[in-house]
């Protein structure tokens, strides 16, 4: 973990007062919607990929600080991020000429990925975004979405995601997990430049907290 002198000594503030519950609007970047002393768009690469990745986020996770979905999307040119919680243009979506459509979701049902072979249509990976509850919510309200072939991360890497207490172990952030999948499907070709301004933001979120209390909640 990585703590600047200059943070080490800003006052602690806790997680919430400072990203949810401030009183004076800050302007924020149109882009990647931090306060504007924190953009990240400098650190958003801009990626090439084969396999195109439909996020679908729950509109519970617009507001949140780490939104990491919003970072994938941003990152990466063959993407796209829809908010809401039923998608009418689902069907067209999905019917993309060029691409199979399947969800990256786990489950008994899930297939591993795997590297895309020459011959076959390049993905089209449909990630829901959310908490698992409301990524099940997803799914019950999009029938197209449930009825989506399913895949799942083989050998998914140890989240670096410290923040939000994962709600069992091997669980991933959204961006972590199209990286993990994004890597699979097209090995040996790496995307870890989309974590970039996912580690910023961590390390961000941390330092404006105070090392106290990030060991005090989270136990790193
Ligand atoms: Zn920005």
């Amino acid at each position: 973990m990585r703590f600047s002198p200059v943070l080490e000594r800003m006052p602690l503030r806790p997680l919430r007062c400072s990203w949810h519950t401030a009183r004076m609007p800050r302007p924020t970047c149109p882009r990647c919607q931090r306060p504007l002393s924190r953009c990240l768009c400098a650190l958003i690469p801009d990626l090439d990929s084969q396999t195109r990745v439909l996020i679908l986020q729950h509109p519970s996770e617009t507001a949140h600080a780490l939104n990491t979905a919003r970072l994938a999307a941003l990152g990466l040119r063959n993407a796209e991020l829809q908010i809401g919680e039923v998608f009418d243009q689902l069907s067209q979506w999905l019917a993309l000429p060029g691409y199979r459509a399947c969800l990256l979701f786990p489950g008994d049902e899930a297939i591993a990925l795997q590297p895309c072979q020459a011959d076959e249509l390049p993905l089209l990976l449909v990630v829901p975004d959310g908490t698992w509850r409301k990524a099940r919510k997803l799914l019950h309200l999009n029938p197209l979405l449930a009825a989506l072939p399913r895949v799942s991360l083989s050998a998914a890497p140890t989240s670096r995601y410290r923040l939000r207490k994962a709600p069992e172990a091997g669980a991933l952030s959204t961006i972590e997990a199209v990286v993990s999948a994004l890597e699979t499907v097209e090995a040996p070709a790496s995307f870890q430049a989309l974590l970039r301004p996912f580690d910023a933001l961590i390390d961000g979120q941390i330092a404006a907290m105070g090392e106290h209390t990030y060991r005090r909640n989270h136990g790193g």
